[in-house]
């Protein structure tokens, strides 16, 4: 596995590796965790902090949940689907969890809370992402033998900060800069799940992104629900676009990036930000939802279709090419044949670079969950294969822009075929490209495309 530990708050001036290692707690302690994360990269990056909490008390990860006293699963039910999964994986204990703790995190812990421990009596810790700062607390309740222990409060001012987090990726690195939503999206079950928004300190931040440069990360991304509607609370006030460049402008950091931005707090400011600072990304990823002002008032995006092209074309008229992505839902409640042709007319309009795109799913506790105009699945499926349709050859064409062009990526992986390599570009896109050399990983390199697909590019390194 690749993963690298976090050099700790208290240690920061002589050299990362040294420090990972003097962090390492004891291994022999004969504790190990199992943690499977579903959803979004803020459970994957909460999933790196919560390791980094277990790591430094002693605990051993490992590969399977056989081999684990400790089982966690880091969940998610942003739509049906992801909420089921969690339910089958503890479906697998009912029989045999002989000895083992089995806890469930994140946003079905916090939907579902005491709940589970009914629907699965096996289960010891039930904890929302918004308590995640007690885990140490938890732990030790847990450890002492306690079979039923919680953490379901979701009204903090309390941010998850951690002396140590374990790091996944070997290249690109995550900082949440700004925890739940204060936003209320009808559908969305993200405010009552990672509760009220609360931002971290400019300080905290710009002291993880130093400490990630001395580790060696060249790449971090900011991270957020709604990352834009970032609010320094210390004296400082630093504005979100300053925290970017701050970011940026930390030595050792090439690139920043940060997602998910939130239309009606996207300002100028950020483009200018982008188009001063080269470490910046050339890359915002900008949801919509939906191309009709109708259906966007009934989801209370507190936007129109008018005011979303707006932002486009701000973003458009920078002086760097930024490329923008999204996310659509299709068949919200009723939405009408002419609401979805503003969606497919949206996507022409907006030329987006990639999209996420889903079938609306009811959720609990959210206002859509019960309005009338019910889309069937059938016709929600219709719409979906429409919609991806039509982004695809969007992409295709856009991507053979780029051919004859040089882009610089961050190589981060080697296929099994000699010489074949893929990184992505400051703007997000992935390159697949042939070099003869080797020891490619991690670093950046050029490439010049000759040829394009609806979701990467080809080319050859330039030496
Ligand atoms: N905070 C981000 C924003 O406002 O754009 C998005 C967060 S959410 C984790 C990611 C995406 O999931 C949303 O942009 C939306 O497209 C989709 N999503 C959220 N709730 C959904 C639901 N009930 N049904 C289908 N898709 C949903
Ligand atoms: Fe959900 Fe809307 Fe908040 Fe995004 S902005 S997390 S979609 S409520």
């Amino acid at each position: 596995m690749n993963s690298r530990l976090d050099v700790p708050l208290e240690s920061l001036t002589s050299r990362p590796s040294a420090q990972a290692h003097a962090f390492v707690p004891d291994n022999n302690s004969g504790r190990t965790f199992y943690l499977e994360t579903f959803g979004c990269q803020m459970n994957d990056h909460d999933s790196e902090k919560v390791a980094g909490v277990l790591l430094q008390r002693g605990y051993r990860q490992v590969e399977t949940p056989d081999a684990a006293g400790l089982v966690l699963y880091n969940t998610c039910s942003i739509r049906e689907k992801a909420a089921h999964k969690v339910f089958s994986r503890l479906g697998l204990y009912r029989e045999a969890n002989e000895g083992k703790i089995i806890g469930v995190l994140g946003c079905v812990a916090q939907q579902e809370g005491e709940v589970i421990f009914e629907r699965a009596p096996w289960v010891s810790l039930v904890c929302g992402s918004a308590s995640y700062w007690q885990l140490p607390e938890m732990l030790v309740r847990l450890e002492a033998g306690e079979r039923r222990v919680t953490g379901l409060d979701k009204d903090t001012d309390e941010t998850f900060e951690t002396e140590m987090t374990r790091r996944d990726h070997p290249f690109r690195a995550y900082i949440t800069i700004i925890e739940g939503c204060d936003k209320a999206c009808t559908y969305c079950v993200v405010p009552f799940t990672r509760g009220p928004e609360r931002s971290r300190t400019s300080a905290t931040v710009l002291e993880e992104a130093r400490r990630l440069a001395d580790a060696g990360y060249t790449e971090i991304q900011l991270l957020g629900q709604t990352v834009n509607s970032y609010r320094d609370p210390s004296p400082r006030r630093m504005s979100f676009s300053e925290l970017l460049t701050a970011v940026a402008e930390t030595p050792g950091i090439r690139r920043v990036r940060f997602t998910t931005s939130h239309p009606s707090d996207f300002g100028a400011d950020i483009v200018q930000a982008i188009d001063a600072h080269p470490g910046i990304c050339e890359h915002v990823h900008l949801p919509v939802q939906s191309g009709s002002t109708r259906v966007l008032q009934a989801m209370k995006r507190t936007y129109t279709r008018e005011e979303y092209l707006e932002r486009i074309a701000m973003i458009r008229g920078a002086r760097r090419p930024i490329s923008i992505t999204s996310d659509i839902i299709v068949g919200f409640p009723g939405e009408t044949e002419g609401d979805f042709a503003d969606t497919l007319s949206l996507l022409d309009a907006a030329q987006y670079d990639s999209i996420f795109s889903f079938k609306y799913s009811p959720r609990p506790n959210t206002a859509a969950q019960h309005m009338a105009g019910a889309i069937p699945e059938e016709e929600q499926g219709r719409r979906l294969a429409i919609v991806q349709e039509r982004q695809r050859q969007i992409q295709t064409t856009r991507n053979e822009l780029l051919i004859g062009q040089t882009l610089e990526v961050l190589v981060d992986s080697q296929s099994r075929r000699e010489g074949q390599w893929a990184g992505r570009t400051s703007s997000n896109r992935m390159v697949n490209f042939s070099s003869p050399s080797s020891g490619l990983l991690g670093q950046y390199h050029q490439v010049a495309v000759t040829g394009a697909g609806p979701n990467s590019v080809l080319g050859n390194h330039v030496l």
